[in-house]
């Protein structure tokens, strides 16, 4: 029979002491009948990261590295994986163990029983602080409040895809990825598996505030020009109260002797209208930018060092 290889894509941004680790654990986890491919997508780090990479590699051929000219984000540090995984599947993780090494073998069955995607879904409870459960409960909620495409509420980048799927996905050169929202959309036959998150190995989380912030606008804008429509329609119904208003004022001001003292709420509805047209200057500008930044067709990532043979 011919052994099966699983690529393992692993992005880092300064992980010095995790990568080691986690190959080790790996290792440990798969089961014996396939054969293996590591590729470490070194995101710009600015620690030993690389260095470890390569005392990996000198010791185990099957590890693979590939290091970006900067930081280019986490989502562009998985693409670039599966862009060039050449496994008969494709399974992303986390360099810092907080994706349980011990589910593969779970993840890779659903795989053999016929599942394109087998996704992974955070199980939060009693994990995890108060303010990064209660604004990524937010977060799911308006995605798909306002996307046609639906997330599963604490869907994680922990994932096991095929061969198939993988080559589809590089085919998506979009800039602003959401990798969660594209396997959504795609389709395919999947699977969910909840996952209870491990503790971070060594070093501190390298998603932000801000990071975490640009990561749910592009979520958001990425897959829905609802916001727009949104804007719209507030536009509509504002234009109609305001012009019932005048109405009203015409007449008060014929009619009756109440026209002076509206001071207050003439001055209310000024900035009530002038601050709904400002955010709904805003939100086209939103996507207007988008548009000028997608225009540009930059590529994803830009990679200064590998030991790829084929790179793109
Ligand atoms: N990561 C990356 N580039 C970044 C930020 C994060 O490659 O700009 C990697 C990081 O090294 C880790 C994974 O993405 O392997 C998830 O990041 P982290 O564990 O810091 O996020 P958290 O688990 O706190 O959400
Ligand atoms: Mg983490």
């Amino acid at each position: 029979m011919v052994r099966k290889k699983v690529s393992i894509v692993v992005p880092a941004f300064n992980e010095e002491l995790n990568v080691t680790v986690l190959y080790a654990e790996v290792k440990k986890n798969i089961p014996e009948q396939y054969d293996t491919e590591f590729i470490f997508v070194d995101d710009g780090s600015k620690d030993g990261t690389l260095i470890a990479l390569k005392e990996l590699k000198e010791k185990n051929p099957e590890v693979f590295f590939i290091s970006f000219s900067r930081n280019f984000g986490h989502q562009n540090a998985l693409k670039a994986g599966i862009d060039h995984a050449t496994g008969d599947c494709v399974i992303s993780m986390d360099a810092d163990l907080q994706h349980p090494p011990a589910m593969l073998p779970q993840l890779l069955e659903a795989w053999e029983d016929g599942y394109d995607v087998v996704y992974t879904v955070r199980n939060d409870k009693g994990n995890g602080t108060f303010f990064k459960n209660l604004t990524s409960r937010m977060f799911y909620r308006m995605v798909n409040m306002l996307s046609t495409t639906r997330i599963e509420p604490g869907a994680a980048d922990f994932r096991l895809i095929s061969k198939q799927v993988a080559q589809e996905l590089s085919r998506i050169t979009e800039n602003y990825l959401f990798i969660r929202g594209l396997i959504a959309w795609m389709g395919f036959l999947q699977k969910s598996i909840s996952y209870k998150p491990g503790k971070r190995h060594s070093g501190k989380t390298k998603y932000s505030f801000s990071k975490m912030v640009r990561f749910a606008a592009i979520g958001i804008t990425s897959f829905s020009v609802k916001p727009l429509r949104i804007s719209l329609i507030a536009g509509f119904i504002i234009a109609l109260t305001a012009m019932g208003y005048g109405f009203y004022a015409i007449y008060a001001a014929l009619f009756t002797t109440l026209a002076l003292p509206g001071w207050g709420s003439l001055i209310a509805s000024v900035l009530f209208i002038g601050g709904i047209q400002l955010m709904v200057l805003g939100v086209i500008g939103e996507y207007l930018g988008k548009m000028f930044l997608e225009s540009k067709r930059r590529p994803n990532y830009i990679i200064k060092e590998t030991n790829l043979e084929k790179t793109q």
